[in-house]
C-alpha cells in the first residue's frame, strides 16, 4: 500500500519514538565496575610488582594488562551498543563526588588502579557513539585505534630517523600521497598538533619566504604592516596567528562571506586594495575549505587569481574539508583549484575519522620548513651521523619533541585503501543529503537554515506551540532560545548530542556533524524524533 508522505513519516517517528521508550534505564553495564576483577594475589600487589620493576612478574603484568584490555572492550562494545547511552551527564560537583582524584601520598594497589580505569570510562562521553553528532571529530575507528595502541607502546619520539625509522619513513610516504592527491608533485609535509598549529605553519612559512631577514632580525627587518585576508566565517586560529605573530588581530583582515558562509571575491580585491593604498603589506590570504560551523567551501580559483595579481600566499585550510578529496563525486566544485595553493592543511581526525589527533599541513615548494624553522641543535641533529639526516625531521618544526601522529593514518589508510576512503567520504554526504530531505519532509518540526555543501546541517527545531506561526526574526529569536534548554535535556536524558551555536547575527540554531562512520539512516531518523521527544513542549 502507498501511503501518503505524511503517514508514511509519521510511522518512520513513531516507531523511533518506541525505540527510544524501551532504551531508557537500559543503560547499567557498566556501572558494576566491581566486575574488573583481579585475581586474590594481584589484586593488592602494586606497582613494583610488575614490569621493568619485578623482571618475574610477566604473568601479573599480563593479569593486569588484560584486566584494562577487558574494560577497553567494554567501552568499545557500549560505544557501539544504541541500548547504551551516549553519556552519563553529571555537574561539576556532583563529579567531583562520584571520582577520587586525589593524587596520593603513598600508591595505591593494582586493583584500584583497575577501578579506576572502570570509572574513568564510565564517566567519559561516548564520542564514537552513533548518536554523538556534537563535533567535526566523531567515531571510533578501531583500525586507527588499533595504531594508537600500538604507538602507545612503542612510545617514540618522532624528531629523528635514529629512534622512530620505520615511523619517519611512514610519514614521508602518507604525506607523499597526500601531496599528490592535492594535485602537487614534490613540495613537502609536516605533522602539527592540530589545525590551528598547521595554519600557523603555514603563516611562519609565507613570511619567510617573503621576508627570508625575519628569521635573524625579527620585526624590524620588514619595513611596512604586514596584513592578512581570511573571511569572516574562518577558523578563530587563523586570527590567532595573527596576534601570535606580531601583526596584531587588526591586520588580519575579515572578508564578508556570502549568505552560505563562502568568501566574496570581490570583497577581499577591494579589501586589499584598500589596505595597499594605506601604504600596507597585504601577503596571506587564508582560504576555508570547509568553515567549521556551516561547512562553507570558499571559491579557491577566484581567490587564487587575486592571490597571483597581488603577489599574496594562498593558503586553504582545509583542516574540516580535505577529506573530501578523496571524492570523486564531492570533491569539485568545493576543492577545484586547491592545486593552486602554497600550503594546505588537512586533518585526518576529523572527516576521515583518524584518531585524535592527526593534522597535516603540506607545502607545494620544498626546503621551505627547514630553512624557516631550523635551529640546528647540535645535541640532537648532529650532520655526521651513521644514515642520511635529511630523515630526520625534527628540526623542521617549532617543536623539539613531536608525537607520533602517523601510525594511527597509516594503518588505517592500508585497512581501507583509497577506495575505502572515498567511500566512507562518499556515505558521509549522502547521510546528509538525506538527513536534509528528512528536515525538509518535516517543516512543521524542523527549519533548514541552508543548503548544507558539507556534513554541517544547520536547522532549528521547532516545538508544538510555534508550529504554523510565520517565520519572522522574532520567532528566530524564540528558536534560539530553545536550543540551549533541548541540548541541555539531550544531555541529562543521555541519549542524544548535537551542537548548537550562534553566528554573526542569528540567534543559537543546532548544526548536526556527520563525520562516525558508525552513523546509519536509521539513526538521522531517531536523531529527529528523539530531538522532537525531548523538546515539543518548549
Ligand atoms: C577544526 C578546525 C581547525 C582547527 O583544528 P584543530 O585540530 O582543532 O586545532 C582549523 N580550521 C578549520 C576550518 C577547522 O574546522
Amino acid at each position: 500500500m502507498d501511503w501518503p508522505i505524511s503517514m508514511r513519516i509519521f510511522s518512520t517517528i513513531e516507531n523511533a519514538v518506541d525505540q527510544v521508550l524501551s532504551r531508557i534505564n537500559s543503560d547499567t553495564r557498566m556501572n558494576d565496575i566491581k566486575k574488573y576483577q583481579l585475581s586474590k594475589s594481584t589484586a593488592c600487589l602494586k606497582y613494583t610488582d610488575i614490569l621493568p620493576h619485578n623482571e618475574k612478574s610477566m604473568p601479573v603484568t599480563k593479569e593486569f594488562l588484560q584486566k584494562v584490555i577487558d574494560i577497553l572492550m567494554d567501552f568499545i562494545n557500549e560505544t557501539n551498543d544504541r541500548n547504551c547511552k551516549v553519556l552519563d551527564f553529571h555537574h561539576p560537583d556532583k563529579m567531583k563526588q562520584l571520582l577520587d582524584l586525589e593524587v596520593p601520598d603513598k600508591g595505591v594497589a593494582l586493583q584500584q588502579l583497575i577501578e579506576d580505569c572502570a570509572k574513568t570510562l564510565k564517566y567519559q562521553v561516548r564520542t564514537g557513539h552513533p548518536h554523538f553528532f556534537n563535533q567535526l571529530s566523531c567515531g571510533l575507528d578501531l583500525v586507527s585505534m588499533a595504531g594508537e595502541w600500538l604507538t602507545a607502546t612503542a612510545n617514540t619520539n618522532m624528531f629523528t630517523y635514529e629512534i622512530a625509522p620505520v615511523f619517519i619513513l611512514m610519514e614521508n610516504v602518507v604525506l607523499e600521497k597526500m601531496r599528490e592527491i592535492i594535485g602537487w608533485n614534490g613540495g613537502d609535509s609536516i605533522l602539527a598538533p592540530g589545525g590551528s598549529i598547521s595554519n600557523l605553519y603555514a603563516f611562519l612559512a609565507a613570511r619567510h619566504r617573503m621576508f627570508p631577514g625575519y628569521k635573524e632580525k625579527g620585526l624590524h627587518s620588514i619595513k611596512g604592516q604586514l596584513v592578512m585576508f581570511t573571511s569572516d566565517q574562518c577558523h578563530y586560529s587563523v586570527r590567532s596567528c595573527a596576534a601570535v605573530c606580531g601583526l596584531g588581530t587588526d591586520n588580519c583582515v575579515e572578508v564578508p562571506s556570502d549568505k552560505r558562509g563562502r568568501l566574496i571575491p570581490s570583497e577581499l580585491e577591494r579589501l586589499v586594495i584598500e589596505r595597499k593604498s594605506k601604504g600596507h603589506i597585504p601577503f596571506f590570504v587564508n582560504c576555508t575549505s570547509g568553515t567549521t560551523v556551516l561547512g562553507a567551501f570558499d571559491p579557491i580559483e577566484e581567490i587564487a587569481n587575486i592571490c597571483q595579481k597581488y603577489k599574496m600566499w594562498l593558503h586553504v585550510d582545509a583542516a574540516w574539508g580535505g577529506g573530501l578529496l578523496f571524492s570523486n563525486k564531492y570533491r569539485h566544485p568545493r576543492l577545484t583549484g586547491i592545486e593552486r595553493a602554497d600550503s594546505v592543511t588537512w586533518n585526518p581526525h576529523k572527516l576521515m575519522g583518524t584518531l585524535l589527533q592527526c593534522s597535516t599541513i603540506h607545502f607545494k615548494e620544498d626546503g621551505l620548513l627547514i630553512s624557516c624553522n631550523q635551529m640546528s641543535a647540535e645535541y640532537l641533529f648532529m650532520q655526521d651521523k651513521l644514515y642520511d639526516v635529511q630523515y630526520d625531521t625534527g628540526d623542521k618544526v617549532i617543536q623539539c619533541g613531536r608525537h607520533n601522529d602517523i601510525f594511527k593514518l597509516w594503518l588505517q589508510w592500508r585497512a581501507k585503501g583509497t577506495e575505502g576512503f572515498e567511500k566512507h567520504m562518499d556515505h558521509l554526504m549522502e547521510l546528509s543529503e538525506y538527513m536534509t530531505k528528512r528536515i525538509k519532509a518535516m517543516s512543521d518540526k524542523f527549519y533548514l537554515i541552508l543548503e548544507p555543501e558539507m556534513v554541517n546541517v544547520s536547522f532549528w527545531y521547532i516545538p508544538t506551540r510555534l508550529r504554523g506561526v510565520p517565520h519572522t526574526p522574532e520567532k528566530e529569536k524564540e528558536l534560539g532560545k530553545i536550543c540551549p534548554i533541548l541540548k541541555g535535556r539531550m544531555m541529562t536524558a543521555g541519549t542524544l548530542m548535537v551542537g548548537y551555536q550562534p553566528l554573526d547575527e542569528r540567534p543559537n540554531f543546532f548544526r548536526n556533524i556527520i563525520s562516525s562512520a558508525a552513523v546509519t539512516e536509521s539513526d538521522v531518523d531517531f536523531l529527529l524524533a528523539e530531538m522532537d521527544r525531548l523538546g515539543h513542549d518548549l
